[in-house]
């Protein structure tokens, strides 16, 4: 039961509250609020901290922990891709609760936003750090620690989702993303058989079977750096598929079989690498 509301003035006031018994940092509060929240008696508003901004800047889009997912779908400057995965929440209501702080605070394993930051590689600023942590490095540590910022790469970066209803549990999130490489001068290099100058080809391509499983596909992640490279062509789609569903060991939930999800992981891979060379999610 909540017993206490606390409103500091300062990160550090902030992060010295939550050393209490029974505390919680408060983001939209529609987990903390929802019931299922064991032994939260504390609640630690954010609200006086300014942390709810987004700014283009130098090294990408920044985005405050308090910037909901409804201003995250309305940010211009924020990548597509982020803005597609977070109007996946299809409540408008909840999407003006939900913050970006308490997505990456809970670590629900059916977040459509954690395939997509980790699909651009994005970074994860906490409290007490100079440096932002590379967001797999952020999943990987305890969680518990006072967020306060992310910052994305802007870069092209598709998501699709499976959910029985648009309000309904997740039971498969993917996310793909493909940059540099892929100028004119690298393609004439590449193809006389030079290394290009400037940025090096890389992709990301994130599977998650909303279960727990949530994972980089490494071969087709190769794929798309040799395409970006212009050394190969886009590989027909059942060839995506069927190395998509090999890697991908997906389990099973009450809405879809883990084969199913693996079907599906499949095509939607390649739904997403034919969207990423049409220009969606640029
Ligand atoms: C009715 C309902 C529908 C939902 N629908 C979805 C959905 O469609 N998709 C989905 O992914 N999830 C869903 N959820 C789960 C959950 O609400 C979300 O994952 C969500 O993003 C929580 O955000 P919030 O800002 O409301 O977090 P809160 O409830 O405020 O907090 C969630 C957790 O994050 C921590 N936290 C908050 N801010 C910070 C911070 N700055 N630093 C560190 N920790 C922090 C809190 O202490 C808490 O542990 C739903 C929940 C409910 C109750």
């Amino acid at each position: 039961m909540i017993v206490e509301v606390v409103r500091p003035e300062t990160v550090r006031e902030a992060v010295s509250a939550r050393s209490r018994p029974g505390a919680a940092y408060l983001g939209g509060g529609t987990w903390l609020n929802s019931g299922r929240a064991e032994g939260v008696a504390i609640l630690i508003s954010l609200e006086r901290l300014a942390l709810d901004g987004i700014e283009a800047g130098a090294g990408g889009c920044t985005l405050g922990a308090m910037a909901t997912l409804q201003g995250i779908v309305d940010a211009a400057e924020a990548p597509a891709g982020l803005r597609a995965a977070a109007a996946l929440t299809a409540s408008r209501t909840l999407r003006n609760m939900k913050t970006l702080g308490g997505e990456l605070g809970l670590r629900s394993a059916d977040s459509a936003i954690i395939p997509a930051l980790l699909a651009l590689d994005a970074a994860v600023l906490t409290a007490g750090r100079k440096r932002a942590l590379p967001i797999a490095d952020f999943l990987a540590a305890l969680p518990g620690d006072l967020i306060i910022s992310v910052t994305v790469p802007v870069r092209p970066c598709v998501v699709r989702a499976l959910s029985r209803t648009a309000h309904g549990t997740r039971s498969l999130v993917v996310a793909v993303s493909a940059w540099g490489g892929d100028d004119a001068a690298a393609r004439s290099a590449s193809r006389r058989g030079e290394e290009a100058d400037g940025q090096p080809a890389d992709a990301r391509v994130i599977a998650a079977d909303c279960r727990g499983l949530r994972m980089r596909l490494t071969d087709i992640e190769a794929l798309l750096v040799e395409l970006r490279r212009a050394i190969a062509p886009l590989p027909a789609r059942e060839r995506i598929e069927e190395a998509v569903r090999a890697e991908f060991p997906a389990g099973g939930d009450a809405h879809a079989s883990g084969a199913y999800k693996r079907y599906m992981a499949g095509v939607y891979v390649a739904d997403a690498l034919r969207g990423l060379t049409d220009g969606e999610g640029a």
